[in-house]
């Protein structure tokens, strides 16, 4: 304990095993059982490949950052992905899905240095041709060999065209078909480099069943998918329900990754009145605990991605897949109803993924969102002056927004260029939006009624 300096003890152990321990004395035994509270991690088997995968799998797009950028310019902060590593390898996760344009470029890189301290074939890696604005032949495989580069890797266990479905099948032709690139990947997995071949999908139903019919030509090892219990029937934007793209999978036999296991943090947010129907239901487990049970149970699920930037979340989530609690009939019609209350309250779906930034007028557009939706899930959104806790919203609305957004970043600058439009897979209008939130700010600022 004493060689301890008070930063790396607390992310060693994380503060979800602190408040454990804190009851009961810090001492080196009591951080020990804090952080053995769970038992044998559920693995999945791939129905052709045979790839023993980990339920829960580390997504490595929100790694912890560097107050300042480091000399190489590396934003993230590299000790602390290795600690997260190690703790996730030491409990049995060996899924980690990154890829090129993560955390400003930096992702692919950290994640390669942190995995490359453990035995190769301890681990599975996963990552994407994400060429969104350029789709020549050169830039794509200028992209897909500088994995290999910052990955230190030779192979690619999981390799993925990145989030297709936007822009139709003319976007799918042009950034994988027409400039040769599919057949150079199938070349490539044909030669082992790479392992399994995929994609992720955000968009329309027909290009998922267009390009989900090449199956019998190009033969998708995996497909990744947006799962969740809203999504699962209840999917918005220009997002397909989640029943409907896990049953064409299963009909194939082809595994599901899943991603959005939180719909972008919603889940685990959930206003004060939802958080308490799951507690009296379960007081122990924790709310994200029932959104990861929820896209663990079906059995053609090979692993649930989480973007786990705190050892209190990767704990958490060790604990809700070792071993995984399948969900019972009754617990499912629990999280429907609790879905259809959660709709109720018109969030935008915006999963702070970052695609649409940067904006060329400097917007935060990713935090204006998050901050309207927080504020809808504490109740502070006022709809009228009228409204008996209209001050208390109206004063904790403004303030959190001036202390969370930059003032020069706050939605009054949009100028509705449309630039980041066709980059949000969740289809939001984002300049509508953000116009939207302007409106109901200046009103709040001039005391109007709403
Ligand atoms: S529409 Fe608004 S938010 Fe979007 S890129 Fe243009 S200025 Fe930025
Ligand atoms: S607005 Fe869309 S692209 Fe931008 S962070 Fe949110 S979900 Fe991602």
């Amino acid at each position: 304990m004493k060689d301890l300096n008070r930063r790396s003890f607390l992310k060693k152990v994380g503060t979800g095993a602190l408040t454990a321990t804190a009851l009961q004395g810090c001492t080196p035994e009591n951080i020990k059982k804090a952080s053995k509270v769970i038992g044998e991690m559920t693995y999945r088997t791939h129905p052709t490949r045979g790839d023993k995968v980990s339920l829960l799998g580390y997504g490595c797009m929100r790694w912890p950052l560097l107050e300042k950028p480091a000399a190489d310019g590396n934003v993230i902060d590299q000790e602390m992905v290795n600690e997260l590593i190690d703790y996730a390898m030491d409990h049995g996760v060996n899924y980690y899905d990154t890829s090129p344009v993560y955390i400003q470029g930096w992702s692919e890189k950290s994640t390669g240095i942190a995995l490359k301290r453990h035995p190769r074939d301890k681990y599975y890696i996963a990552t994407k041709l994400s060429n969104f604005s350029n789709y020549s032949r050169e830039n794509s495989l200028a992209m897909y060999y500088k994995s290999f580069k910052d990955l230190q890797t030779d192979y690619i266990d999981y390799y993925l065209l990145h989030s297709i479905g936007g822009g139709g099948m003319k976007a799918f032709n042009d950034r994988y078909v027409n400039n040769g690139i599919l057949d150079f990947l199938l070349e490539e997995r044909e030669a082992g480099r790479i392992r399994n071949l995929g994609f992720s999908f955000h968009g329309a139903v027909e290009v998922y069943d267009e390009v989900l019919a090449m199956h019998d030509k190009v033969n998708w090892d995996f497909v990744q998918i947006q799962l969740n219990y809203v999504d699962w029937k209840h999917a918005s934007g220009n997002n397909v329900n989640a029943d409907y793209l896990y049953g064409e999978l299963q009909k194939k036999n082809i595994p599901s990754i899943i991603m959005e296991p939180l719909l972008g943090g919603r889940l685990s947010g959930l206003p004060e009145h939802l958080v308490r129907k799951l507690k009296e239901k379960e007081p122990e487990q924790s709310v994200a605990s029932w959104a990861f049970r929820f896209a663990g149970s079906p059995e053609g699920v090979l692993t649930v991605l989480s973007g786990m930037t705190y050892m209190e979340h990767l704990q958490d989530n060790l604990k809700t897949y070792s071993p995984l609690m399948t969900l019972s009939d009754d617990e499912k019609d629990f999280l429907e109803e609790t879905a259809q209350l959660m709709l109720k309250y018109p969030t935008i779906p915006c999963n702070d993924c970052q695609y649409c930034m940067p904006c060329p007028y400097g917007l935060d557009i990713a935090g204006i969102l998050l901050h309207y939706n927080r504020c809808i899930n504490d109740g502070n959104i006022p709809k009228s002056s009228q409204d008996e806790n209209y001050k208390k919203a109206r004063q904790a609305f403004l303030v959190g927004y001036d202390r969370s957004i930059p003032k020069l970043r706050q939605a009054s600058y949009c100028t509705g260029c449309d630039k980041c439009n066709p980059l949000c897979p969740q289809g939001i209008d984002i300049p509508k939006e953000l116009h939207m939130i302007d409106d109901f700010v200046e009103m709040l600022k001039q005391e109007k009624a709403f």
